[in-house]
């Protein structure tokens, strides 16, 4: 068992019904949860929640259509909390508020998916088409490629039974799964530590597995591909139905970090 906390690490506000069918206009807290890991091998980051350089970002238009569009809240950045060492960090995928403390930690490794770097740094692409994907290229180091490995340079391996209907994946660290989860975004991919599935933004709620509540359908203009969402949601409803030791953790749900920020210290 690895020593696991839980951070919530800056929010941004959304009307509920986005997040939930059927949710009221009320605006919503959205938090952004970074896990840090005690591992054998080095101190490991699930994803590194916002940062002062999201505010440079967005300072300009287009980029400043984000900013707008979802206000954020940071009280402090993850580097002024955390009194370890950061060896290696995994990137769940490239929004803003997943990738957004990566210049804070100089000396990490970083995992992450090519597909999701190659379209950040795509010259096809404009910069109000990158921004309408949530995808902020400056908040990527200078030195990103020289300390990154790629998921998909990894070797697939068979994933263990106990994960099905997740049947291919990969590891690092020697004992740490990744799990590729399409459909929010380009090249997402979730990481399982001990019984801790860290699922990035595959739901936002727990409730779209416990209760098969989905967000709202206008949220199918942020998602990489709505037929994919849905699929792989269903694979963590079996998943959950088959396996109740797995804790499924989203990074957005308020219910779930609630239950986890508290007991940090004993997860
Ligand atoms: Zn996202």
């Amino acid at each position: 068992m690895q020593n696991i906390e839980i951070y919530e690490i800056g929010y941004c506000k959304h009307p509920e019904f986005m997040v939930l069918r059927g949710g009221s206009f009320k605006s919503v807290k959205f938090p952004a949860m970074v896990a840090s890991i005690e591992h054998k091998k080095g101190n490991l980051l699930f994803d590194t929640g916002y940062s002062i350089h999201f505010f440079d970002a967005t300072k300009n238009f287009p980029e400043k259509f984000y900013a707008l569009t979802t206000p954020v809240t940071l009280d402090k950045p993850l580097c002024e909390i955390l009194t370890k060492k950061i060896d290696y960090i995994f990137i769940s995928h490239f929004h803003a508020d997943h990738i957004g403390g990566l210049k804070d930690f100089p000396n990490a490794h970083i995992f992450c998916s090519k597909e999701a770097y190659e379209l950040s740094q795509s010259k096809k692409l404009s910069r109000f088409s990158k921004t309408k994907q949530g995808i902020l290229p400056t908040l990527l180091p200078e030195d990103f490629e020289q300390r990154v490995t790629f998921i998909e340079d990894l070797k697939e391996i068979d994933l263990p039974s106990s994960l099905y209907p997740f049947i291919k994946g990969y590891s690092i660290l020697d004992d740490i799964y990744i799990i590729e989860l399409p459909g929010h975004a380009h090249g997402q991919y979730g990481m399982l530590v001990d019984n801790y599935f860290f699922i990035s933004d595959a739901i936002w709620n727990i409730r779209a597995i416990t209760e098969n509540a989905k967000p709202n359908i206008l949220t199918s203009l942020i998602m990489k591909d709505m037929k994919e969402y849905y699929l792989t949601i269903e694979k963590l409803q079996i998943l959950h139905k088959n396996n109740s030791e797995i804790e499924i953790i989203p990074t957005h749900c308020t219910k779930t970090l609630d239950k986890y920020i508290k007991k940090s210290n004993d997860v």
